[in-house]
């Protein structure tokens, strides 16, 4: 079955139906190790030295597939996929090219890049506040349960991110939204006022003043996290609004559903390889069919099912070998 570049379109709380981009491929790349990340958890590279990785013409040809086949299903591109899209050389002409692609057939423009932010200020990849309408940092956990929770990598410290951020020019920064995840495990919740408050500091030391706020909504790298709902996640944006912070909550994902054309079944696999996907998730892009395929897939040994947070998810099988390269 092929590992494809072009996944979804995923049925997003902050952006609609969003198709995601992965410029990086299997395995997962990135300086991070979340506790709450829904990719490949048991095998990847923590980096933040860029290389190349998948090709500007590879994405091109896949979208334009993708398109033919199925037209304008999306409200957003998301750029980001097995990690931190900027661990690609290629990216911001990624993002060019699939932004002409897009507008040619008359798609929406709207382009989200999710990216750690430690490589923003590289000259490389000045393209990307042209092309891109939204630069999204993950930005949640600070403070000592950093360390255990998001696992950085030495340099991915908060202060290189704060001087890489501070060295950027108005127009740039102006794009930088942070995404804050929501999750609670049995010692952690960053719904308490002392977490949110050291948040706020630190979003105001680096710069940042808006943020996408959500609870987590998907199994990650351990299954005893869970997310933070109702008046908890009420609570957090109250204080992060009194504290000066621009929050947009992303809460309801589409209403309509869409069912595409295609390899459904590859599909599938290719969208539960960056994102675990619940039973109703599944029926809303690929109809009641896609369940009858991700069973399949199930069978194949290529996907298995878990019970989290009282649903029943997809996720990638563990043993699967294209985690074991690159
Ligand atoms: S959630 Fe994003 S930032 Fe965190 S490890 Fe996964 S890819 Fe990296």
């Amino acid at each position: 079955m092929k590992i494809k570049c072009i996944y979804g379109p995923h049925p997003s709380r902050c952006w609609g139906y969003s198709l995601g981009i992965d410029p990086l491929m299997p395995p997962r790349k990135c300086p991070y190790n979340c506790i709450y990340c829904p990719i490949t958890p048991w095998y990847f590279k923590k980096t933040v030295q860029p290389q190349l990785y998948v090709s500007p013409e590879k994405i091109s040809e896949e979208l334009d597939e993708f398109i033919c086949l199925n037209g304008c299903v999306y409200n957003t591109i998301m750029i980001w996929g097995m990690g931190d899209p900027l661990l690609n050389f290629h990216t911001p002409l990624i993002i060019e090219k699939v932004k002409k692609i897009s507008l040619n057939y008359g798609c929406s423009e709207r382009v989200v890049l999710r990216t750690t932010g430690y490589m923003l200020a590289e000259k490389w990849v000045e393209p990307v506040f042209r092309t891109t309408d939204y630069i999204l940092i993950p930005l949640d956990v600070v403070g000592e349960p950093r360390k255990l929770l998001i696992d950085p990598l030495d340099r991915a410290k908060i202060y290189l991110l704060r001087k890489t951020i501070h060295s950027l020019p108005k127009y740039a920064k102006r794009k930088i939204y942070a995404e804050v995840n929501m999750f609670r495990n049995e010692w952690f919740n960053p719904g308490e006022s002392r977490y949110l408050l050291e948040l706020v500091a630190t979003l105001n030391s680096i710069g940042i003043s808006k943020v996408f706020l959500k609870t987590i909504n998907r199994p990650g790298r351990t299954p005893d996290i869970k997310p933070l709902r109702g008046k908890q996640l009420v609570k957090a944006r109250k204080i992060l609004e009194e504290e000066g912070i621009d929050v947009k909550i992303c809460s309801s994902t589409p209403e309509q559903n869409i069912i595409l054309a295609g390899d459904i079944e590859e599909s599938i696999y290719n969208h539960v390889l960056r994102k675990p996907l619940s039973v109703k998730e599944v029926i809303k892009v690929y109809g009641n069919e896609g369940v009858v395929y991700a069973e399949r897939l199930v069978e194949q040994g290529r996907l298995e099912k878990i019970n989290w947070s009282s649903e029943i998810y997809f996720i990638p099988k563990k043993s699967l070998d294209i985690f074991m390269g690159g």
